[in-house]
């Protein structure tokens, strides 16, 4: 159920709105194509769901986004002197 093959400009001269030729985009969709802008229907979709993705992602809390992993135990707020002396294998009386 792919759509006729249309070059941009008889799609143009018709007054239409996408035009479609058969060959991949550059992300290897077969999609129709805006006559405006020559961009592939498919990729431009994927686009506006990333958009949105986005724009919803926004509202939401770190909290939501990065919920807190029930593997790692919260052991306060990491003190970077402490950090250090592990690393070189000091211990500190
Ligand atoms: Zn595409």
């Amino acid at each position: 159920m792919s759509p006729k093959i249309i070059s941009q400009q008889s799609a143009y001269n018709d007054g239409l709105k996408f035009f479609f030729t058969g060959s991949p985009c550059a992300r290897g969709h077969i999609a129709e194509r805006y006559v405006s802008n020559g961009k592939c229907r498919e990729c431009d979709s994927e686009n506006n769901r990333r958009r949105y993705q986005r724009q919803t992602n926004r509202g939401k809390s770190l909290f939501e986004l990065w919920p807190p992993r029930p593997d790692r135990v919260w052991r306060g707020p990491v003190c970077r002197s402490l950090a250090r002396v592990r690393v070189n294998g000091v211990t500190l009386a």
